[in-house]
């Protein structure tokens, strides 16, 4: 499996915001979002077996998992052995993907997050996805501006969507204004910004 990194952080957006949790970067990625805030994980990544993912992962003696990237469904033949052992330790684990990729095949031992792509980022998640939701997972949509508010709140209304969904705008955006989009249009969604990025962790 091609590895970024592996590291300890509070977790800076979804459901699980503000809990400890370990993070492991898989390397990269399909999309070129024009916001893209991790550009090191397009990078080649170093080779890594199972038994060394888990090895660091035991030294941060914490139960939860975040598995991001790049796109870590790149690599899913590989992350799914990976996750049956995780999940048979113990461990609570979350998939960040950019929803171009078919998520069902990691169900079984993870929860998702599927990042739906706005036009301001100059990429498109398949949107047909959104029917593989479940009630465990979570959307989230990160939004530049109105023309992005607008495009997720048109989504939401023609996907039925069963996990909660998030409205996070990007960072150093106008946070006021798709605060504002969300109260006026009284849109089933939760507002977050990104907690990591505030208290200045990774
Ligand atoms: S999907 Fe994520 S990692 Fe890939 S380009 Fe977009 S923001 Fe960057």
């Amino acid at each position: 499996m091609k590895l970024i990194e592996i590291f300890k952080s509070l977790q800076g957006e979804g459901r699980d915001q503000g809990k400890t949790t370990v993070f492991i970067r898989l390397a990269g990625c399909n999309l070129n979002c024009s916001w893209c805030d991790t550009q090191h994980s397009h990078d080649e990544g170093a080779e890594i077996d199972n038994d060394e993912i888990i090895r660091q992962v035991d030294e941060y003696g914490c139960k939860e998992i975040c598995i991001t990237g790049g796109e870590p469904l790149l690599q899913a033949s590989e992350l799914r052995v990976l996750l049956s052992r995780l999940s048979r330790l113990g461990h609570s684990i979350e998939i960040e993907t950019n929803g171009t990729i078919d998520f069902g095949p990691v169900q079984d031992n993870a929860t998702i997050c599927m990042d739906v792509k706005c036009p301001s980022s100059g990429e498109q998640s398949d949107l047909a996805l959104l029917r593989k939701i479940s009630s465990g997972d979570s959307v989230k949509f990160v939004v530049g501006d109105q023309k992005d508010c607008q495009y997720a709140a048109e989504v939401i209304q023609q996907h039925p969507i069963r996990g909660e969904i998030f409205f996070s705008p990007v960072a150093g955006s106008d946070y006021h204004g798709v605060a504002c989009y969300v109260l006026d249009n009284n849109l089933p969604v939760r507002f977050q910004v990104q907690l990591h990025k505030i208290i200045g962790v990774r």
